[in-house]
């Protein structure tokens, strides 16, 4: 057995499938049909969740049918940004390309006010380390990534 790792390179740009592009810093989101007007608001600084019309239900990552009730009449709208705390993690190891020099930094997961299990995924540098406890608030900031990217991000209160 070859116990080389393969690393396989995604080309930056690439959209329609959803994964994260390779950028020459941090990872660039790669938005698809389902996730585009989440991104484009993001460019707005302005964070909307996809929510079904049909039950109130909001899905977050976008999906084509709604979680709750399965129906497909889903719309992107403003949410508040105010979020809890649920999880946290320190990254103290390069295992995601683009990250290294930040190394260690901290991967946050918060509940967003507007629906429990309403979760959205995020990271802080590690000087953040201290502010950062599980149940404590959370608010939405806009790190731009470059070439029009800007990723929302969750900054402790
Ligand atoms: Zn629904």
């Amino acid at each position: 057995m070859n116990p080389r790792i393969e690393v396989r390179m995604i080309p930056e740009g690439r959209v329609g499938d959803g994964v994260m592009a390779q950028a020459a810093s941090k990872p660039v989101p790669a938005p698809d049909e389902l996730s585009k007007p989440f991104w484009e608001a993001a460019r707005e600084r302005r964070l909307v969740i996809q929510r079904c019309a049909a039950c109130g239900y909001y899905n977050h990552p976008p999906r084509p049918i709604c979680e709750s009730c399965s129906s497909e009449r889903l719309e992107f709208h403003p949410v508040s940004g105010r979020a809890t705390i649920h999880t946290f993690i320190v990254m103290r190891q390069p295992n995601n390309a683009g990250f290294e020099t930040d190394i260690p930094y901290v991967n946050i997961v918060v509940e967003l006010d507007e629906q429990p299990m309403l979760f959205v995924a995020g990271n802080l540098p590690f000087s953040e380390l201290d502010r950062i406890h599980i149940g404590g608030r959370a608010e939405v900031w806009f790190e731009d990534r470059g070439a029009d990217l800007v990723v929302p991000q969750f900054r402790p209160l």
